[in-house]
């Protein structure tokens, strides 16, 4: 890794998504696997030879709960029993799959909400105390 690059750490993940808007993931050099979960090593070939990738930020949404038995972070934040939040599995249009918080979706009505649909990052937004990749509809 050259100097002034950064680890390939959640907490680089992290910056990434908080300072500087982006959903950065590792690409492997040797095979190509892309991976939203930054990751010193390929899960696929099991290379070092790792290096930063920035993804488009666009997807679909391939699944997801809307939670009203919130865990107390969220609570404190106004979510809970009459205020549900939607989280999600957004598939990138990269292929890699990852978690995320899903916005601008009508959490007390999840039947209007529709898996397949298409996806884009939305980063206006971080909670910089527990930041999270969100998306909502395209
Ligand atoms: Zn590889």
């Amino acid at each position: 890794m050259a100097e002034g690059e950064r680890a390939f750490t959640a907490d680089s993940f992290y910056r990434y998504l908080t300072e500087e808007k982006k959903l950065m993931g590792v690409r492997c050099r040797s095979c190509g696997t892309l991976s939203p979960e930054p990751r010193p090593m390929c899960h696929s070939c099991h290379s070092t030879e790792m290096e930063w990738h920035e993804f488009s930020g666009k997807g679909r949404l391939s699944t997801f709960t809307c939670i009203s038995i919130v865990p107390l972070s969220m609570a404190a934040k106004g979510y809970g029993r009459d205020n549900p939040y939607c989280t999600g599995i957004v598939t990138l249009e990269e292929g890699p799959r990852l978690s995320a918080r899903i916005l601008g979706v009508d959490s007390r009505n999840p039947q209007t909400i529709k898996t397949g649909i298409d996806m884009v990052l939305d980063l206006d937004d971080v909670d910089p105390d527990s930041p999270a990749p969100s998306f909502r509809p395209a």
